[in-house]
This record gives C-alpha cells, structure tokens and sequence, in this order.
C-alpha cells in the first residue's frame, strides 16, 4: 500500500503508534509527579494496558491521542483526505477496543480516567483534574479495600 506520510513524517508518526513514552503521556506523567503521586506504567497484565496506574487508588489512565483513539474534537476529527476509508476504520478499531478496555477494567472495580491529547494545552485545568483524581480517598477497612466488588443485585431481587 502506498504510504500517505513521507518518511520524515512517517517515523514521527509510528513513533507516537508505538503507545509508549509519547509526549502527551510524558506531560501527563510529569504533572502527577509534581503533586506527588506515586504510580506505575503501562501495566500489562490489565485490560487495554493502562498508560498509568495507581494500583492503591484503582486508578487507572489512559492518555490517549485524539487522532488515534477518535476523540470527538477538530483534532480528532481531521482524517487523511487519502485512504480516508483506511483511517476511519482503523481509528474505529482503537475506538472500540478502548471502550472495551474500560469496560473490562470498570467491571473488576478500577477508575477509569481518559486524558486527551487536546487537554494538555491547559497545564492549569490538567493539573486542577489531576489533583481532583488523586485526592485523598476514603480509607475503607483492610477487608474491603482488597475486596472485588460486588456484583449488582439482579433486579428479581428488588
Ligand atoms: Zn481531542
């Protein structure tokens, strides 16, 4: 298939593919290391791979690119005018593993946050979220905390 990028702008591009250590993820990390959050990276063992994790919290952040995942903003929204077909299926396929993903590390109790590439043009709201994200929580009885949690009660039951 012919390559709509030239080779300059396609190693740019593969390199943001890659998934690990982009930029955007490298802003985001920074930031938490500066409010003092303790965290792990792209633990592989969870759903989609999380790109940051907060065991302890059940925390779990995607940094996700717009282009890429399809966020629903002009960025997102701008697809190669060639092989556009290729583009949006490709990026629909990301989409809905993404959905998955969170769905899959939702139903075994974690916090599923979304970060989008856009976001971080706004150091100061991105930091104001994060320190919201990590705020101390409630700190629930041993017993519980490592704990499944339950499943809904069927609705017969109601
Ligand atoms: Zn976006």
């Amino acid at each position: 298939m012919t390559d709509v990028f030239d080779p300059a702008k396609r190693s740019a591009v593969m390199r943001r593919v890659k998934g690990r250590d982009t930029s955007p993820e490298l802003v985001v990390r920074r930031a938490l290391t500066r409010l003092g959050a303790r965290y792990r990276l792209h633990r592989k063992d969870l759903p989609g791979a999380p790109d940051i994790v907060m065991p302890g919290r059940r925390l779990a952040i995607f940094v996700h690119g717009c282009f890429w995942h399809g966020h629903d903003c002009p960025r997102g929204a701008r697809v190669p005018k060639q092989n556009r077909d290729y583009w949006v299926a490709k990026v629909g396929r990301n989409a809905a593993r993404d959905a998955r993903s969170a769905e899959a590390l939702a139903a075994s109790g974690w916090r599923v946050e979304v970060i989008w590439e856009c976001e971080l043009r706004d150091l100061a709201a991105l930091d104001e979220r994060l320190r919201r994200l990590i705020a101390p929580i409630p700190v629930a009885p041993a017993s519980q905390r490592v704990m499944p949690v339950p499943k809904m009660p069927q609705s017969d039951q109601c």
